[in-house]
């Protein structure tokens, strides 16, 4: 089976288990090719839907997680995007599948934060290869201060643990009516997903499911023990 197919399979398993529902989400999970983003020695593996090792301690997330959280964040064409944890670079092709798909009109942008300067090389020669480097900013520092520069995203992203919900700075990154998807908890592995929508100086929390993910590391995120 050829990679192509394999990732048709994987979508219409993720439908069947109704995580991907939104035809638009459906269609980028079709289009950007995941075994791109991971290690040579991993693209056989790279349409299981699990995590896997992209170097350095750090993973690309499995596929129904990167297809619930693009679901519960609603992007859409247009949308300007802030992503907390490159890691390999294919959650944020996604997201540029979906604001600035080709030949938009109205194309969005994503920026996308990763402290691991050896993972936003590899990230960005990812995104080049694939095409999406135009729609994707890489940018190596500590997310947790977000991206001022930018400010302020339709929508937020946050890829590794947070000790809390929302980290200070990237409440104030997040435009009224936009939508934060982070996991918070602890640091060893029991967090929960959270999706956070800002009413002016009010934020709606849903908590969404248990999750596992690595930690945020870095001035509002957990101490790095490195
Ligand atoms: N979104 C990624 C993908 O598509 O491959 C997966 C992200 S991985 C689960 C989490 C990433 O967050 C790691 O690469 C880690 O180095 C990064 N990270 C942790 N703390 C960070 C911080 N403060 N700023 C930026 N990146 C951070």
């Amino acid at each position: 089976m050829n990679f192509e197919e394999k990732r048709k399979n994987l979508v219409e398993s993720l439908k069947s288990r109704e995580i991907l529902t939104k035809p638009n989400v459906i269609k980028a999970m079709l289009v950007v090719p995941r075994h791109k983003f991971v290690p040579k020695e991993a693209q056989s593996s790279a349409y299981m839907d699990s995590p896997l090792s992209i170097g350095l301690g750090q993973t690309i997330s499995a596929p129904h997680m990167n297809a619930m959280m693009c679901e519960y964040l609603e992007l859409k064409e247009g949308d300007k995007v802030l992503e907390i944890g490159t890691g390999s670079g294919y959650h944020a092709a996604l997201c540029a599948e979906l604001v600035a798909p080709e030949n938009s009109k109205t194309p969005g942008h994503i920026y996308t934060i990763e402290r691991h300067e050896g993972l936003v090389e590899n990230a960005k020669r990812s995104l080049k290869e694939t095409g999406y480097d135009q729609r994707v900013t890489v940018i190596h520092g500590d997310g947790t201060l977000g991206f001022p520069k930018e400010a302020p995203y339709d929508k937020i992203l946050v890829t590794a643990a947070s000790p809390t919900k929302i980290p200070l700075p990237l409440r104030d990154q997040l435009i009224d009516g936009g939508i934060l998807c982070i996991p918070a908890g602890s640091k060893s592995y029991s967090q929960t997903l959270y999706i956070i929508k800002k009413h002016g100086t009010h934020f709606d929390t849903t908590k969404i499911t248990g999750v596992r993910f690595v930690p945020l590391i870095g001035k509002y995120g957990f101490e790095s023990s490195e």
